[in-house]
């Protein structure tokens, strides 16, 4: 039996929402929360970007929130009605709740925030929502005003949410629904006790979602308490990598890595491309060295402002660019569809950024590919990243590039060459051998 939106018994503004959205099929992870989250029910859900989890919990989150309109005592002051909000008088508790907003997102990245927002404004064409997001590396002025206005949904990430509390701009007293996005990641980054301020704060609240892309000890032990018996939602096992993705090694001495990408690129038609790179200097470089090739390329990390990123990316969108050249930053919850080819310039440090990386590309039913190239001291991490994924990653190598002399192979390649061939088009591999 498959499972349509019209089953979950979302009002007829929200399944126009999801029409507009072009969502015809929910995914599984929208399957399984929406329902429990409908139900009023906590949920914790193990789901990757790339799963369709931000509508999984926006779709039935603004459905509620339309049903149950806000009590009186909650109005955004009109008419004078609530004078106490308009004086430069210290806010009462009561005066404050006015400002609040009844439905908190909070998320580790501004990007992230702005990929909900974009969910949450086209569903909110329909339910008539007002959405702030509310995010660091921009004035402090429309969110003011915002919240001033009285918003219903507040999507933010811990540091500008902790500085417009403590600059008593806002209270959490009123929010019912809060939803804990990358939570794995907001305790990777060091926000944990920002969020545990947050959340305390949300006190009132009637319902916690919390998604995940893992969920290790760390995370359930710091979240347990969060939640009131929550239902668990799992859609992807840690270390699983989207089927549809087709991943190859490529051994090269780590001097030629700049060489192999333009080849690679030149050969492989380089666009919509996104490359990783380790640091964010070596982000830039490469960038550089692809520009004098002739190559349209942006790179993109946490030294660059605010509004170049936002700027690589529309490029990148729009064509402008062919390749976005990114550290970590980008690996995790950037919501560009269909990058042809994800490039992993250096090995990541962090297994599961691998399987976060290479999620760039093949999302939401397209094919993707994956390239990671290795040197030598980077087979060590392409093992444990094997092992993570639990599968082997066959070699390729690019017809007529001159490898150096004396690369070294992974020897689990080579033993488990005919495991791998199945799972992958082979006719890629290179069924010489692996050594030039
Ligand atoms: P997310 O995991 O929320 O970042 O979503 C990943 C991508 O999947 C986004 O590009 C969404 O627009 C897309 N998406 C989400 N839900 C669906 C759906 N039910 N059908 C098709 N695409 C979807």
């Amino acid at each position: 039996m498959t499972i349509e939106f019209e089953g979950f018994g979302l009002s007829e503004k929200t399944l126009a929402a999801v029409k507009d959205l072009g969502y015809s099929t929910p995914t599984p992870v929208q399957a399984q929360s929406i329902p429990l989250i409908l139900a009023g029910r906590d949920v914790a859900a193990i789901a990757q970007t790339g799963t369709g989890k931000t509508a999984a919990f926006l779709l039935p989150l603004m459905d509620q929130l339309a049903r149950n309109p806000k009590p009186k005592k909650r109005k955004r002051n009109r008419g004078g009605q609530n004078r106490i909000a308009q004086t430069t008088e210290p806010r009462t508790q009561e005066s404050q709740q006015t400002k609040g907003p009844r439905c908190l997102i909070i998320t580790p990245t501004r990007e992230l925030a702005q990929q909900i927002d974009r969910v949450a404004t086209s569903i909110a064409k329909q339910t008539r929502h007002s959405i702030l997001v509310a995010v660091g590396g921009v004035g402090y002025n429309h969110q003011l005003n915002s919240l001033n206005r009285g918003v219903d949904i507040l999507v933010a990430t811990p540091g500008r949410l902790i500085d417009l509390m403590d600059r008593r701009a806002l209270s959490l007293t009123g929010v019912d629904v809060l939803v804990l996005d990358e939570a794995d990641r907001m305790l990777d980054m060091g926000f944990w006790p920002s969020v545990n301020k947050i959340v305390g704060q949300a006190a009132n609240r009637k319902q916690t979602l919390l998604f995940s892309a893992t969920f290790s000890s760390e995370v359930l032990a710091k979240t347990k308490s969060l939640m009131n018996e929550p239902a668990m939602v799992e859609v992807s096992h840690r270390g699983d990598t989207a089927e549809l993705i087709e991943q190859h090694i490529m051994p090269v001495e780590h001097l030629q890595k700049p060489d192999l990408l333009a080849g690679m690129l030149k050969a492989k038609g380089g666009k919509r491309v996104i490359v990783f790179t380790r640091t964010k200097s070596r982000a830039d470089a490469c960038a550089k060295r692809l520009n004098r090739e002739g190559i349209r390329a942006c790179a993109i990390h946490s030294d660059r402002s605010q509004g170049q990123r936002e700027r690589a990316l529309a490029d990148f969108k729009q064509e402008k660019v062919d390749v976005l050249v990114a550290t970590d930053v980008l690996s995790r919850g950037i919501d560009i569809t269909e990058v042809s080819y994800v490039f992993n310039y250096d090995v990541p440090t962090n297994s599961e950024d691998y399987v976060h990386r290479i999620g760039r590309t093949g999302r939401a039913g397209e094919s993707g590919m994956a390239y990671t190239f290795v040197s030598p001291d980077e087979l060590s991490k392409v093992r444990e990243i094997e092992n993570l994924i639990n599968q082997v990653i066959p070699t390729y190598d690019l017809e007529g590039f001159h490898y150096r002399e004396g690369r070294i192979i992974p020897s689990s390649n080579r033993s488990a060459k005919k495991k791998a061939v199945p799972a992958f088009s082979s006719r890629r591999s290179n069924s010489r051998g692996y050594r030039r």
